[in-house]
Parts: C-alpha cells; sequence; structure tokens
C-alpha cells in the first residue's frame, strides 16, 4: 500500500492506473476508521481495481464552534485498516496541500443543503462539496464510495456530480451500526458509556418509527416524528432536527414519494449525532 500526500503524485499514481486500463475507486474519509468505513472499503474493492482511500480532516466543513481541532486522530491504526481490506493507497494531504492560503473559489449546491443538517450547520456542505470536487480532481476516481449514515451528504455528492459532470459513479453503502443499534461513527469516541447508553434511544426510536409507519401507512407520519423527539428528549438529548422527507429529493412525503427518509440530529452531551432509516413506501 502506497501512502501519497501530495496532489501532483496522486494524480500520477490515478493516471498510471487508467493507462493500464484499471478501474479506480476512492473512499473519501476524515480517519479514525471504524467498521462504517471498513464497509466502504470492502464494497470499493468490489467496484474498483484499484482503491484509494482519502484520509483528510477538512477544515472548511467545521464551524468556527465545532470540534475541528479536537477530532479523533489515529494515523497508524487507520493505515492497518487500510492494509488489511485492500485498500491500495492512502491519500492525506496536510491542510496546505488541499488549499492555498489565498484559496477562493467554493463548490455550492443551493437547494438539497439548506435543511436538516444545513440549517444548524451553515457552511457544512459548502465545505464538504469543495472538498469532495477537490478531491475528486485529486484522485482522478471512475467510482466513490459514500455512506447512507450521512444521508443529506450523499444525496448533495450524487447532486453535484450530475449538476458538475463529474464522470465518477456515486455509490451508497448502507450503514454499519454498533451490536446494540449505535450507528457507527468516529465522534462516538467523545460520548461517556452513560451518555452512550442514553444515545441509544436514538436508533431505537427509529425502529420503532419504522413498525409504526409499516403497520399503520401515512396517517402515522405525523405522530411518528413527535415520538421520537419525546423519547430522546426524556432520555436527555437535545433535538437538532427530526425530518420524515422524501428520501429521492428531501422535500415533504407525497403521494408520488418512494422512498420515506426518516433523519435525526441530536446532541448527547456535547456530542451531536446523527442517524436515519429509509422506509419503502407503499401508501
Ligand atoms: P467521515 O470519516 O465521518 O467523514 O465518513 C467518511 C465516509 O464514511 C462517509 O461517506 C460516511 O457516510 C461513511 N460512514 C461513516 N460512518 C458510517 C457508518 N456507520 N456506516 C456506513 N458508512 C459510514
Amino acid at each position: 500500500m502506497e501512502l501519497i500526500k501530495t496532489i501532483a503524485k496522486m494524480q500520477r499514481f490515478s493516471k498510471d492506473a487508467a493507462r493500464q486500463g484499471k478501474i479506480v475507486g476512492v473512499v473519501p474519509t476524515m480517519g479514525y476508521l471504524h467498521d462504517g468505513h471498513v464497509s466502504l472499503i470492502k464494497q470499493a474493492r468490489k467496484l474498483a481495481d484499484v482503491v484509494i482511500v482519502t484520509i483528510f480532516v477538512n477544515p472548511t466543513q467545521f464551524g468556527p464552534n465545532e470540534d475541528l481541532d479536537k477530532y479523533p486522530r489515529d494515523f497508524e491504526r487507520d493505515w492497518m485498516l487500510c492494509e488489511q481490506n485492500g485498500a491500495d493507497a492512502i491519500f492525506a494531504p496536510a491542510p496546505d496541500e488541499m488549499y492555498c492560503p489565498d484559496s477562493s473559489t467554493w463548490v455550492t449546491e443551493e437547494k438539497l443543503s439548506r435543511g436538516l443538517c444545513g440549517k444548524s450547520r451553515p457552511v457544512h456542505f459548502r465545505g464538504v462539496t469543495t472538498v469532495v470536487a477537490k478531491l475528486f480532481n485529486a484522485t482522478l476516481p471512475d467510482v466513490a464510495v459514500f455512506g447512507q449514515k450521512d444521508a443529506q451528504q450523499a444525496m448533495i455528492i450524487k447532486r453535484m456530480t450530475r449538476d458538475l459532470n463529474f464522470p465518477v459513479e456515486i455509490v451508497v453503502a448502507p450503514i454499519v451500526r454498533e451490536t446494540d443499534g449505535l450507528a457507527m461513527s468516529s465522534r462516538n469516541k467523545y460520548l461517556s458509556t452513560e451518555e452512550r447508553t442514553r444515545a441509544l434511544t436514538i436508533s431505537a426510536s427509529l425502529r420503532d418509527a419504522e413498525r409504526t409507519l409499516k403497520a399503520e401507512g401515512g396517517k402515522a407520519l405525523d405522530g411518528i416524528a413527535k415520538k421520537i423527539i419525546e423519547r430522546i428528549t426524556d432520555a436527555d438529548g437535545k433535538v437538532d432536527y427530526v425530518e420524515i422527507l422524501d428520501a429521492e429529493n428531501l422535500e415533504q412525503v407525497s403521494a408520488s414519494t418512494n422512498t420515506v427518509l426518516i433523519a435525526v440530529a441530536a446532541f448527547f452531551g456535547a456530542t451531536r449525532l446523527i442517524d436515519n432509516i429509509l422506509i419503502i413506501w407503499t401508501e
């Protein structure tokens, strides 16, 4: 496995692979890898001949009061997990390799980014779309794998890829959970044991919502969000949002909805967690 730190070397690596007729796959991450990331690497391994994992804690997607400085890092462990799971290269640029000091160009998606996490994290998706565009230009992939864990992010990246004609296939892999249901996240490390137990109300209430919606159909929609909020609040969580939307366009559920997305963001202590569930809609 190769460690690549510069954009020029990364582009040479991918161009060489393409010249040999190889399909290049990329898995963009911020490191501190867990089994959720590993599932993306394995998915990329199935779809591509050459797999690049990018590890870059992207400063532009963090707001001023967010956790950029204390975002967890463990490069040695990340290296081991990438190697064990069949990655061919890690692209780990320093911040000043990715961003010139007088950088003044942004990529913004202006519709899907507005709601959900975009409301409480106003600069977040501009940072994500900009860095993913830059990572695509550095790694020159044929296919890129993202996680359903960040449902809104995956949709925005698909939209950006389509709108800007990146020749990249976007694949979205399912959420990987701990055995007790908690969605895996690098940020779970911040939770105390007690907070972690209370945070299980997020995944548990999503599972209940799925059961109710399947049993009762559309008439259950209004009650469902209320119940999720109640359950998280009762566990001393602070709900940022609970939204039930059409999973294809993030608009209100309607007669033409095929899949419903129930998305939650909530704080346990100082840690903001997100989770979601997709439900096939048969109304
Ligand atoms: P991050 O390092 O948190 O920026 O995540 C990098 C990629 O891994 C994103 O596409 C995430 O959606 C994905 N990811 C993070 N957690 C999970 C999970 N529990 N299951 C599946 N994918 C995940």
